[in-house]
């Protein structure tokens, strides 16, 4: 094995930041109240969650600390923003948009609204995985109840015109909820001008701990509870809170917001430094989603007459991670859905690889990559009839 490694699926997950991890060893040992408790110990849990609070909406751009609420990550966030509010507005419709390359905790929550007789527009997207904000004005009916579009996508990176789909749900009366877990610390947004009702975001992608999140519930948005229970979270989302893993996502938000202008910069500069290397050295790749509005750390990029897979444990033999796609789909062997959404046919898509960069990687990491990469491609082709056939 070789004995340097070098993390490129940042968007799988980060790796928590050591002031996010200082900040929560404390709720693990004697901090460990419940914060819904009364006494002392309670009490200290429950300032350390108000503060976490203020941290994510200040990071979010939210009107007041109140509309955030905590719940166990993206997945959960985007459910309960699409069963909720699709619950809640049941009276005026059961119409939903979304798109048909948004994340499976969106797609599969959708897909469950429809067995219980919602009706779901899965509007396409062009071949960059851009969706056209008219199809949505196109799609909404006196039905409709909700359009959720994501920020940004997970697998390429391409990032959607919210602002204007956020502007035409206004106009027409429908909830937006977008889901942020990929946008959140890579693109500098404030939710009002978004105009997004619900927003769902994630803390282990920005460098905060696993299995905590939180939605963005604008004031006054009509939303059910997808979980019963007590009264925690302003009535909203029952269970008790996770203490330490809050504490840490409002950490890891407090830096990303302090870093967010620095940090695009630099990833962004890497990012196409890493792309032109490739291009130079390798024939026949294209890359993958939109070339400009795309996310600064985000390379999805297409090698021609291979398998993506084979790519992946090549370079993980060489101690570099990367992925086909995103990690909840990986391990399927089915061509992504994002790329063959995009128009990108089944083979192309099969041998496609999306490297995602973070805070950590340094040019040094970049070139022992371009290295050790160009080689594997090159034997890998010779082995492919793929590669004597296309030649
Ligand atoms: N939405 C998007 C766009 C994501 O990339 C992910 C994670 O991969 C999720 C939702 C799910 O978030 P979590 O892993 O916190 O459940």
């Amino acid at each position: 094995m070789n004995a340097r490694k070098v993390y490129l699926d940042n968007n799988a997950t980060t790796r928590m930041r050591e002031e996010v991890l200082e900040a929560m060893l404390p709720y693990y040992k004697d901090i460990y109240g419940n914060a819904s408790s009364v006494h002392q110990f309670g009490r200290v849990a429950r300032v350390a969650i108000d503060k976490a609070r203020e941290q994510v909406a200040s990071l979010l751009g939210a009107s007041a600390a109140e509309e955030i609420i905590f719940t166990s990550g993206g997945t959960e966030s985007d459910n309960f923003a699409i069963k909720g509010a699709s619950h809640a507005l049941r009276h005026r419709g059961n119409h939903i948009i979304t798109s048909t390359i948004e994340h499976s905790a969106v797609l599969n929550a959708c897909r469950a609204l429809e067995k219980d007789g919602s009706s779901v527009t899965y509007v396409p997207v062009d071949g960059n995985g851009l969706v056209k904000a008219d199809d949505i004005r196109k799609a909404i009916s006196d039905k409709t109840v909700l359009v959720t579009i994501m920020y940004a996508n997970n697998e390429v990176g391409t990032i959607e015109p919210v602002e204007e789909i956020g502007r035409i749900c206004k106009e027409r009366g429908v909830y937006f909820h977008t889901d942020a877990v990929q946008a959140v610390g890579k693109v500098i947004f404030d939710v009002k001008t978004v105009g997004a009702d619900l927003l769902s975001m994630s803390a282990h992608k920005i460098y905060g701990p696993k299995g905590v999140g939180a939605i963005y519930i604008k004031k006054g948005t009509k939303i059910d509870s997808i979980m019963h229970g007590g009264h925690h979270e302003m009535n909203k989302r029952a269970g008790t809170e996770n203490v330490a893993g809050i504490v840490g996502l409002g950490k890891a938000a407090e830096l990303a917001k302090k870093e967010i202008v620095e940090e695009v910069r630099k990833l962004k500069e890497l990012r196409d430094y890493f792309y032109k290397g490739v291009i130079s050295n390798i024939p026949h790749v294209r890359l993958n989603g939109d070339p400009e509005k795309r996310l600064p750390n985000t390379l999805n990029v297409g090698f021609k007459y291979l398998e993506g897979e084979s790519i992946i444990l090549n370079l993980d033999l060489e101690g570099i991670a990367a992925s086909t796609g995103s990690a909840c789909t990986s391990g399927t062997l089915e061509p992504s859905h994002v790329l063959t959404g995009m128009g990108i046919d089944a083979a192309d898509a099969q041998g496609s690889v999306r490297f995602s960069l973070g805070r950590d990687n340094t040019k040094e990491d970049i070139d022992y990559v371009l290295a050790a990469l160009p080689p594997i491609i090159q034997r890998l082709r010779e082995m492919s009839p793929l590669y004597e056939k296309g030649k």
